[in-house]
């Protein structure tokens, strides 16, 4: 690829939100917030209605469409308030519609409840009211995800108090976990007066002098050393709160409840799990090389992000040609997928420019009412902003496969949020190390394997400190010595003699939010998921070439009415069987050869 310093900044735009709504006061905003606390009361007076066995058929088709119109409302109002809060943090009107829609999001989650409970006493009815409204049977499958949901769900005045409670249970130990990270900060040098906060000093593990990596990694363990009490508190009271509800909601454990969250079964997770242990070898061999670019016998922790010097980096891209390049390598694959990236390019999908007041970091924000999306994104013309633009847009074109569906079929588990994403990002790698020099290829092989080695190899620990979590804290409570030992032999097991025995990160669990969500447990094994999914999907385009690209809009259309075993099966994939994630596996032994080639 061409070297284009960034000459025209302000190029880098803005994005467009007048079309969705043009300010909270707009006629158009007040006109859906109406309309949603209207469709709210009629869900709540039909799930009050009496039902009998003959009216039931068209009472279910009414509450399915009422709750597909509640939740799309309230997603796209949602969505419209958090896009304006976060391109603007100081925006305090934004903050307060955001309060008021997560208020009426919980009166909306108690209804569900009352819905289940009607659905449950008339299931027997269920066969004959999909042969009297044919179009009821397309949510056959949601329905039957709804009466596993009632069985495992209390009365409703206890989950009405689980929910009440949850702000200052499990949430409160959450927030507690982000205040504690975001403002601690220590002395960069014994005794000395420049403070680090964990961000700067975690941010470090990418400085090119191993000297500062070192330093910044032994300066953040003794800063979470300093907290690790309130932060030990925080995650024994998350994983508390989970274990005590899930014991009275039935779950057998928090891993077969994220099972169900993720709509795979536990012989699917086997077969992923096993086949990431069977790749360990395939990722320490390229720690071992990594240590040997980097010139040191062995990596430690502060060595996994560490920047190549001999390799260098691929220069920089104008935002013009950032969205040139990506909309040409949409266009390849599917003249869909090239219409989306000319759409969001074209129509103001896309906040790039970095200013003060908006937040880090990069999402999609997808409007289904006016079934569009916008990305948020900070430019700077890096690689990894490039793809990071093709993630985010990948995001879009998913929600652009399912928008014309009723919204409940397009809800797709976190399994299968990020395919999308990964498969568009592997699109724009793969053009851009077909036109690299020599070097660059280096660096961008490099870098894919960087970030596989974290979703693989890391993620996989990660999923054994927290299931070695959640069994010893159903007995008790943890301490901070027995959460770091646990997470050091999480390590050990993954990353093995590849990094240094003594440099390990044993507070990781202090570090990573995820155990910290009241909602979700596990939030790990489905990254893994994602990865290897899109990277099996590539390796079926690369046989199949632009006929895939139908094959792969179908696939993203059925991701929210089916199992992930069922979506995949269309596909003609087997993810039960360890086969199919080790086809993903081997993409990246592909690329440690070449990076082996190469180097
Ligand atoms: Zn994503």
């Amino acid at each position: 690829m061409e070297n284009n310093s960034i000459s025209a900044k302000a190029e880098v735009p803005r994005w467009e939100m007048g079309s969705i709504y043009s300010g909270f006061e707009s006629e158009a905003f007040i006109h859906d917030i109406g309309a949603l606390d209207k469709v709210l009361s009629a869900l709540e007076f039909s799930l009050k209605e009496p039902v009998t066995s003959d009216t039931f058929p068209g009472w279910l088709m009414g509450a399915v469409t009422l709750r597909n119109e509640a939740d799309s409302l309230l997603v796209s109002l949602s969505a419209y308030a958090s896009c304006i809060y976060s391109a603007d943090t100081n925006n305090r009107e934004a903050l307060a519609r955001i309060n008021a829609l997560e208020e009426t999001a919980l009166v909306r989650k108690g209804l569900e409840v009352s819905f289940r409970n009607i659905l449950w006493k008339y299931r027997l009815l269920l066969d004959s009211a999909y042969s009297a409204l044919p179009e009821l049977a397309s949510y056959k499958w949601l329905i039957d995800e709804d009466i596993t949901a009632r069985t495992r769900q209390m009365k409703p005045p206890l989950e009405e108090l689980a929910e009440d409670m949850k702000r200052c249970g499990a949430e409160a130990w959450s927030r507690l976990h982000q205040q504690v990270t975001s403002n601690l900060s220590i002395a960069w040098d014994e005794g000395g007066t420049k403070q680090k906060t964990l961000n700067e000093l975690r941010n470090m593990a990418y400085d090119s002098s191993r000297e500062v990596r070192k330093h910044a990694y032994h300066r953040e363990l003794e800063l979470l050393k300093s907290a690790e009490i309130p932060l030990a508190a925080a995650i024994n009271g998350v994983k508390g709160s989970a274990v005590i509800l899930n014991r009275r909601r039935n779950w057998k454990s928090a891993l077969s409840k994220s099972l169900f969250q993720s709509r795979i079964s536990s012989k699917t997770l086997k077969a992923l799990i096993s086949a990431m242990e069977d790749s360990l070898p395939l990722w320490r061999e390229y720690l071992d090389l990594k240590a040997g670019l980097l010139g040191i016998p062995r990596c430690s922790f502060y060595d996994l992000f560490a920047p190549i010097e001999q390799i260098g980096t691929i220069g920089t891209w104008s935002y013009t040609d950032a969205a040139a390049l990506v909309t040409d390598c949409f266009s390849s694959f599917s003249p869909d997928m090239g219409e989306l990236a000319k759409q969001a390019f074209g129509e103001g999908w896309i906040d790039a420019e970095i200013r003060q007041g908006k937040v880090g970091g990069a999402f999609c924000a997808d409007f289904p009412r006016q079934k569009v999306s916008r990305i948020l994104t900070n430019f700077t013309g890096t690689f990894s902003d490039i793809t990071t633009i093709a993630h985010e847009l990948g995001h879009a074109y998913h929600h652009r496969c399912v928008k014309e569906l009723p919204f409940s079929q397009g809800q797709y588990p976190m399994t299968l949020a990020e395919t999308a994403s990964i498969f568009a990002e592997t699109i724009v790698l793969n053009r851009i190390l077909s036109n690299a020099e020599p070097a660059a290829r280096l660096f961008l092989l490099e870098t894919h394997l960087q970030d596989g080695c974290q979703v693989i190899v890391d993620i996989l620990s990660r999923f054994y400190f927290e299931s070695a979590v959640f069994e010893g804290r159903e007995k008790n409570e943890l301490s901070p010595a027995e959460l770091c030992s646990l997470m050091e032999e999480a390590q050990l097991r993954t990353y093995g003699p590849a990094l240094c025995r003594d440099e390990l990160h044993p507070y990781m669990w202090a570090v990573k939010s995820h155990y910290y969500e009241s909602d979700l447990d596990f939030y790990n094994f489905p990254y893994a998921f994602g990865l290897l999914f899109a990277a099996a999907l590539y390796s079926r385009y690369e046989k199949e070439g632009s006929d895939f690209a139908e094959t792969y809009r179908l696939l993203l259309s059925e991701t929210g009415r089916l199992p992930c075993e069922q979506v995949c099966r269309k596909a003609g994939f087997d993810i039960q069987d360890k086969a199919f994630w080790a086809e993903g596996l081997s993409q990246y032994a592909k690329t440690l050869s070449r990076l082996k080639e190469l180097s």
